[in-house]
């Protein structure tokens, strides 16, 4: 290789491939040479396979048998950078490196060569004669607001045959266009002005222009209320960033968030944002992988997995809403977003914007510690006032069997349809009922391959399990003692939910916003522009409705059980709860001329954590939660990694579980300790038998080298599936 990175042709290169394999493999640089970085194609086996010059060859092969790259891919290369934090992020997960690299390729038609497609998008004038086809094609143009199509997304999409959109082509209704399959993103203005700021707004936004000035790594937590303007004040970080010339990423927790943020950045900066997200075309994906490698984006909005894109100069990432679970992911590969854009940022000279009302522990405890700057929006923007909080009492309370709304809150709502405002009704479970019982045998139905009930959605006609998906129709006798007529329903959801507020309220607009009664990520989007819009009296909502959208109608929030989320074992269960009923009860009266209130139904009105989330004595639960944990040790003042093994056979996971615990060693080695082997709270999964191990050490212990040497010293069998789970979030 020259010291510019370049290897000539026949230069032996270690090429890491998107296949299963443990290490690089060794091939002949092609004709012309290639870069460090290139992303290649190379043979393996009959195949041809997608990979990346990963630096100089190990030369521990037949050299007569290296075989020579194919080709040269039409692409930047991949940045020192990025393969940086790749490798670190494997090492820190104890992910292998290919399935890293298929993370960072996640764009379809990579290999393609770049060449000219027809993409569709909205003419002029309306077609001769109107059909419902050809409504749901211009309807579909119109809904994406001046994307194109290729002819399958659009039909696909629409729902018509090819020959719908030829018609309409042939009549100019819809033009057929010849383009570079890539296109650059708009440009951004960033030096239009924003909103003129509050005084804590302006503050909040001049120490994030100052960090991003210094062109350094550095993280900031910006800590204010829901309503406070936060996003305000970090689309200021993300001006100065595009100033500085250099490229911003945007993490939003939830996809139905996304269509608000892009309309507020093409208010702020006059053009939309690329976007990263399973909701967009995969035409768009590969234009937006493209343009983020050549520099024809600037601005990138997305999902947790955009954070694995080539940036070519990425100067900022802001991730929203900081503490949502949803950053975590637990599949495959499992990472923290969140921790993995402080490591990114931190490898690339970048600002990270933590922003949050409700912190996650960590992110409170790296401030405390001086790790993280920290800015915080006091009140809401304007006059606009956090909701007033109280408990309802259910044990004074003489709610009938099968009926959750008590009389206080059933008069709260009332009094909020009288004034023609909305209320929204929290309780956070899908469905029509959580349990399925037999009344003459006392069976409650499960799920015949997870050790899970089945949940009733009436409004599907089915019996789902939110293990695995598997649904089945509700039977008609008892598949145990084979009663008929005697299955019935016990605890709410919010369908079962909605049959009360119906019967409460006769006369009320009802909505109810739940992830699996929308059909796509549009749909829900709206249906919440609707309710937003003043289209229902009474939203019914689970988790979903806690994260970001704007109701300005909004004041009354009853949470149906603030009790629910206090009773799971979990770590985190305390910080949860916290965090989502804040969350929710900061939906009710976000504007300035109406005062919100969130009532909140307990039983135990007197818990540590309704207290603190009645008092809105945030840095106190803080301190108390943070001291509980480190008492014991617990995250974030000592680390965890869960290790997860399931297999069909039920004795093979527990042999191989209790040989793990035995043989720990390698732990002992470093003062870690191993728990279990335990069932898993779900012991069974698609008719997978699931184990948990547990393992805890001191803060600052080198864990991940010691799993290694530790899971290394037995060999998996062939049907046993191993994950390790470092800083585990949820414990199922
Ligand atoms: P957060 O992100 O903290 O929830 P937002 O940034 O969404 O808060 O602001 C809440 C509301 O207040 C939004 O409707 C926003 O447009 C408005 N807002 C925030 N800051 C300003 C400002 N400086 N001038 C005018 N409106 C603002
Ligand atoms: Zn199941």
């Amino acid at each position: 290789m020259t010291d510019n990175g370049w290897y000539a042709k026949g230069d032996l290169v270690a090429v890491l491939t998107t296949q299963p394999l443990d290490r690089c493999l060794d091939y002949a640089a092609p004709e012309g040479g290639c870069p460090e970085g290139a992303f290649v194609e190379v043979p393996l086996g009959p195949r041809k396979v997608l990979g990346v010059v990963w630096g100089p060859g190990a030369g521990d092969f037949d050299r007569a048998r290296v075989r020579s790259i194919d080709r040269v891919l039409d692409v930047p290369p991949m940045q020192a950078e990025l393969r940086e934090f790749l490798g670190r992020c494997a090492d820190y997960t104890l992910t292998p490196m290919a399935s890293m690299l298929r993370m960072a390729t996640r764009a379809p038609g990579l290999t393609d060569a770049p060449s000219m497609r027809w993409v569709y998008r909205r003419g002029e004038g309306k077609p001769e004669r109107m059909t419902d086809a050809r409504r749901r094609v211009l309807a579909t143009l119109e809904e994406y607001g001046g994307l194109a199509f290729t002819m399958s997304e659009l039909s696909a999409t629409a729902g018509v045959t090819n020959s719908v959109i030829k018609g309409l082509v042939k009549q100019g209704v819809v033009v057929e266009e010849a383009t570079p399959r890539d296109l650059p993103y708009p440009r951004l203005d960033h030096e239009r002005a924003g909103l003129p700021l509050s005084e804590a707004q302006a503050a909040a936004a001049a120490a994030l222009r100052a960090a991003g000035k210094r062109g350094a790594y550095g993280t900031t937590l910006l800590k204010g209320v829901t309503g406070s303007g936060k996003t305000e004040v970090y689309l200021e970080a993300v001006a100065e960033c595009l100033a500085a010339g250099r490229q911003a990423l945007v993490l939003l927790p939830e996809i139905a968030l996304t269509g608000e943020f892009l309309s507020r950045v093409e208010r702020r900066f006059g053009a939309r944002p690329a976007e990263w997200h399973s909701g967009v075309t995969m035409t768009e994906r590969r234009r937006c992988w493209k343009m983020i490698a050549e520099g024809g984006a600037e601005l990138v909005v997305g999902a947790r997995s955009a954070l694995f894109l080539p940036f070519r100069d990425l100067g900022l990432i802001v991730v929203d809403e900081e503490h949502d679970s949803s950053y975590k992911q637990e599949d495959i590969v499992f990472y923290n977003a969140r921790d993995m854009a402080v490591l990114r940022a931190s490898l690339c000279d970048a600002q990270v914007v933590l922003a949050s009302a409700t912190p996650s522990l960590e992110s409170w405890a790296n401030a405390e510690a001086g790790k993280y700057t920290r800015l915080e929006l006091g009140a809401r923007f304007g006059a606009a006032e956090m909701p007033d909080m109280r408990a309802i009492d259910l044990r004074g309370e003489k709610i009938p069997s099968g009926r959750w709304i008590s009389g206080e809150l059933q008069r709260a709502v009332e009094a909020r349809i009288a004034q023609g405002e909305q209320s929204l009704l929290f309780l956070n479970r899908r469905g029509y009922a959580p349990v399925t019982v037999c009344r003459a045998c006392g069976h409650q139905i499960g799920c015949d391959h997870c050790d899970a009930r089945m949940v009733e959605h009436r409004f599907q006609k089915r019996l789902v399990c939110h293990q695995c998906g598997e649904t089945k129709p509700m039977p008609e006798v008892c598949p145990k003692c084979e009663v008929e007529g005697r299955l019935a329903p016990v605890g709410p959801g919010v369908e079962r939910l909605a049959e009360e507020v119906v019967s409460l309220f006769p006369e009320a607009r009802v909505a109810v916003l739940s992830s699996d009664l929308f059909g796509s990520a549009r749909a829900l989007k709206e249906k919440i522009a609707e309710i937003a819009g003043g289209g229902a009296d009474i939203v019914i909502g689970t988790q979903l409705v806690a994260k970001g959208h704007n109701f300005p109608l909004l004041t009354l929030v009853g949470v149906i059980d603030a009790d629910l989320g206090l009773q799971g074992t979990d770590l985190r269960a305390a910080e949860r709860t916290f965090q989502l009923v804040r969350q929710v009860a900061g939906r009710a009266g976000r504007t300035a001329d109406r005062q919100g209130v969130a009532l909140l139904q307990s039983h135990q009105p007197d818990h540590p954590v309704i207290r603190a989330i009645l008092s809105g004595d945030e840095e106190g639960f803080w301190r108390a939660e943070a001291e509980q944990r480190r008492v014991v040790g617990m995250p974030p003042y000592g680390r965890l990694a869960g290790i997860i093994l399931s297999s069909p056979e039920i004795a093979e996971v527990f042999d191989f579980g209790t040989e793990l615990a035995r043989r720990d060693g390698p732990l002992r080695e470093v003062g870690a300790q191993v728990f279990g082997p335990a069932p898993a709270p779900i012991a069974r999964v698609r008719g997978r038998h699931r184990l948990r191990l547990l393992v805890k050490a001191a803060k600052g212990v080198a864990l991940q080298g010691a799993l290694t040497r530790w899971i290394a010293q037995l060999r998996v069998p062939n049907n046993l599936r191993l994950s390790v789970d470092i800083d585990p979030q949820s414990f199922w």
